[in-house]
């Protein structure tokens, strides 16, 4: 049974409850629930950390993964122990997925601010969202001189806003809505039929899973730390969040 992804119904949830569906022990716990809104390490963003305790039982969760739609809570260290069919409170870290969320949604703002800098045709190439710095590919060379232009860019889109949404869309509706803005759904499995996409109203859509801001403003503002050429016409840019940036 896949794992009810609370994540996807409200990305600022924080706290939950939920039946165990699955206990496993070896040199770790591993549960699984009904429903959770812990983020799987999964489409280039880190995963959740937190807690989760019931009746005589506690577990600090420090992985989480996704197999087969299940999504898998992983504990090094816990105390008692938990059935399946009980009912656990889960707590995930707010301050590393908040800024997880800010860090991904800044991803998504420069791929649309190297385009409009760089123009048709850029793709990013991978992307890994984390909570120091976080990089991101992209298929064209981009010069140590445009940096200012695209930090500053991306910075004024930020100080101006933008709602930030996510949607289901059939796969061939998903094609076209994401084409106005120059991606494609090109990386999501074929058997995907529904498509969830993720835009940054007036400046850029693409299919995404992950955890986003509601509003660019959020983010509080980028900082650029370091541009390296990794050959092929590949340029990786790592940057980090500057301060700021509440709901
Ligand atoms: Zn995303």
């Amino acid at each position: 049974m896949p794992t009810r992804k609370l994540y996807w119904e409200d990305a600022y949830l924080k706290e939950f409850s939920s039946k165990v569906v699955s206990v496993s022990k070896g040199d770790r716990l591993s549960l699984i629930l009904e429903s959770t809104a812990f983020y799987p390490e999964s489409g280039g963003q880190a995963c959740d950390k937190g807690i989760i305790k019931g009746e005589g039982f506690y577990a600090s969760v420090e992985y989480v993964r996704e197999e087969g739609g299940e999504i898998i809570h992983e504990a090094t260290k816990w105390e008692g122990s938990v059935k399946v069919g009980s009912v656990v409170k889960g707590m995930i870290d707010w301050d590393r997925r908040y800024r997880l969320m800010k860090m991904h949604t800044a991803a998504h703002l420069l791929s649309a601010i190297i385009r409009k800098v760089k123009g048709g045709g850029v793709k990013v190439v991978s992307a890994h969202k984390d909570y120091d710095t976080s990089r991101i590919d992209f298929n064209v060379k981009i010069a140590r001189e445009e940096l200012p232009t695209i930090e500053e860019e991306a910075n004024k889109a930020i100080s101006k806003g933008a709602e930030v949404k996510a949607f289901f869309l059939k796969r061939d509706e998903a094609t076209k809505y994401v084409a106005r803005y120059g991606e494609d759904v090109g990386l999501v499995p074929p058997e995907v039929e529904e498509v969830r996409v993720v835009e940054i109203v007036g400046l850029h859509a693409v299919a995404c899973g992950g955890t986003h801001v509601r509003d660019l403003r959020e983010i509080g503002g980028i900082r650029i730390l370091k541009r390296q050429s990794k050959g092929k016409g590949i340029t990786r840019l790592i940057y980090t969040l500057t301060e700021g940036g509440r709901p």
